[in-house]
């Protein structure tokens, strides 16, 4: 950037003790719409993590002995509070990452204001077990007390949305945190910050860390006084994490990537399967853990299934992400377009069909961002299961088309990745869509829809999708430590 820009940057700080800290160096954050730099992150490393931490463990007495009631009441005020800026945050999460400004107002935002909500209110029903031994003369029961500073680690698909998820139950549960959200997406987490002492959340309880995983992120997961880190991103950065924490055995949940299949058997309902299929493949551009991206057509309806996948994946829109016309947004990063466009090349020179997007249609885009980092969704046909492009988490708008013969076959080839988050399975037939989700190797199984979530169930992945899960009880039980006491009378 010209010095002229740089005036107009936006330069985000450090949020320890309750207060804004500026940092001794920064990196840079682009606009992925547009290309150009427009905001400055702190580049923290093991000294601001140091002092966030400390801030944390010296929050955390007062924090925890908080009742569930009072604790509630602050989460519900941060909602409020984020609520009431909701348009502001949608802009700012869509200029910072690149999504759709709709994406962003119905989805992100919006989540992110119910995780709150949603944590404030399971908070308060919980109950612990019991269990009497009359021949001993004893009763035991169980009491869950919070664990301490939890160290919290998100990516950039859904920026607030997944820092929330990973605050929210934390600090209901009477923790501190300190939280290091991607260093590409720091905008929106800076700007919850400035809602905290409105609502009410004491100096210390939510510290929020700018900077590198590999500065920052690694200086928490190594931090001592941090004993539980909850992470959500690529499988790779989780092995790192396991071994930089083995050292301190710290309780880790690990929410990783995906390689997610959709079956759908010649009896399902295309009307509905179709536009839910195009919006599972290239939601927020594909960019969520949770999309689909190897579609399993049975023959019987494979040419039928692809035209009208074909024409409905055309319709969606690409383009400047604050139009609420647009339907697919820029990618993260320069270099993550071109990792993504890598896997479309590999694809054809294996000889498979790129039905429509990548290097088959015209991509007209406004003045303003030609520089951004754009990609139409992309579908591939006839690509084989041991490529590339079938075994590793693409995380953008492509997504291929093949086709199964038998329920038998198809359950082997939707297991045979390393992954295991999510699947869908499309088919009218009740007895089957029981049989084909309990033998999918897949935490959450969708059948006839996507992304339709209650959060009190788990969340979580298989396999190298991921270690523990989230939810009501799950995010409770990780997020605190569990006693058996034993009283004899
Ligand atoms: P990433 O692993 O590169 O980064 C995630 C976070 O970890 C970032 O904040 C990053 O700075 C930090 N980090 C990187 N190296 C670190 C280290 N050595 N120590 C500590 N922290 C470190 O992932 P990403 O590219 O930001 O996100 C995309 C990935 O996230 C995809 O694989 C996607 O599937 C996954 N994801 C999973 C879920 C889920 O719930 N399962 C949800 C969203 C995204």
């Amino acid at each position: 950037p010209t010095m002229a820009h740089s005036k107009a940057l936006l330069v985000l700080e450090n949020f320890i003790g309750g207060k804004f800290v500026p940092c001794s160096s920064y990196i840079d954050s682009y606009n992925p719409s547009t290309g150009d730099v427009y905001c400055r992150v702190p580049d923290s490393g093991k000294e601001e993590v140091e002092a966030a931490v400390k801030a944390a463990k010296d929050a955390f007495p007062i924090w925890s002995s908080k009742s569930p009631l009072e604790r509630s009441q602050i989460l519900n005020k941060l909602a409020d509070l984020i609520e009431h800026d909701l348009e502001e945050f949608a802009q700012a999460e869509s200029k910072d990452q690149g999504k759709t400004i709709t994406f962003a107002r119905t989805v992100d935002i919006p989540r992110a204001v119910h995780n709150f909500r949603f944590f404030a209110s399971s908070i308060l029903h919980h109950v612990t077990e019991c269990s009497e031994m009359p021949a001993m003369g004893c009763v035991h029961y169980t009491s869950r007390a919070p664990v301490g500073v939890a160290g919290l680690i998100s990516p950039w698909n859904l920026p607030l949305y997944l820092l929330t998820w990973k605050i929210a139950p934390a600090i209901a549960c009477g923790n501190t945190v300190v939280a290091k959200p991607s260093e590409m997406t720091s905008v929106t987490a800076w700007m919850m910050c400035k809602l905290l002492e409105k609502a009410g959340v004491p100096p210390g309880v939510v510290n929020v860390v700018f900077g590198t995983g590999a500065r920052a992120g690694e200086a928490l997961v190594c931090h001592p006084d941090v004993p539980l880190i909850s992470f959500t991103g690529s499988t790779r950065t989780a092995q790192r994490i396991t071994e930089s924490s083995a050292p301190h055995c710290k309780r880790l949940s690990l929410e990783l990537g995906g390689k997610n299949p959709a079956i759908i058997f010649d009896d399902a309902d295309l009307s509905q399967c179709v536009p839910t299929t195009v919006r599972s493949s290239f939601a927020n551009q594909g960019e969520i853990c949770l999309c689909t991206s190897r579609i399993f057509v049975q023959r019987g309806i494979y040419s039928e299934f692809l035209k009208r996948f074909v024409a409905e994946a055309k319709k969606w829109k690409t383009g400047n992400p604050s139009d609420p016309t647009i339907d697919v947004g820029a990618l993260i990063s320069k270099e993550h377009l071109e990792k993504v466009r890598t896997y479309v090349k590999k694809a054809q020179a294996e000889g498979a069909r790129v039905l429509c997007g990548e290097g088959v249609d015209p991509l007209a885009l406004p003045p303003g961002n030609q520089k951004g980092y754009f990609m139409l969704p992309t579908v591939i046909a006839e690509v084989k299961d041991e490529s590339c492009c079938m075994q590793e988490e693409i995380f953008g708008p492509v997504t291929c088309v093949v086709a199964f013969d038998t329920e038998e076959e198809v359950i082997r080839r939707a297991n045979g990745v390393k992954y295991g988050l999510a699947a869908t399975v499309w088919s009218g037939n009740v007895g089957r869509v029981h049989r084909v989700a309990h033998r999918l190797q897949s935490g959450l199984v969708w059948t006839n829809c996507w992304l339709v979530r209650d959060l009190n169930l788990p969340f979580g992945g298989m396999k190298a999708s991921g270690i523990g899960r989230e939810g009501a009880k799950d995010s409770y039980e990780f997020f605190t430590e569990v006693k058996t006491i034993t009283i004899k009378h």
